[in-house]
């Protein structure tokens, strides 16, 4: 899906609506393959969080929906900054919670 650049203009309220969009698919979480309950409160390790495909830091897209995908809160941590081909592989252990 392509998106118009002007989307930068109003950062706040595309995460926001790129949350919302998340949220209402309902889909797993994209590191651990595992169902995220959505009603979770905010903070809680298996929360829902918006996660980027490809790291901000790496250069990915923070608002293009394509580069966005359900994550736990806890699965995100454990990811950190890595992603895929990376050299030091992610390794997202899959315990009894998951
Ligand atoms: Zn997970």
């Amino acid at each position: 899906m392509v998106k118009p650049r002007s989307i930068w203009t109003k950062n706040g309220s595309v995460r926001q609506k790129m949350r919302a969009r998340l949220r209402a698919e309902g889909r797993a979480c994209h590191l651990c393959g595992a169902p995220i309950d959505y009603d979770l409160p905010a903070g809680h390790p298996y929360s829902f969080e918006l996660d980027h495909i490809i790291p901000i830091a790496r250069g990915g897209e923070p608002y293009d929906y394509a580069n966005a995908a359900p994550a736990h809160r806890i699965c995100n941590r454990r990811k950190g900054a890595r992603m895929p081909g990376d050299k030091a592989q992610l390794v997202i252990k899959r315990t009894e919670l998951f």
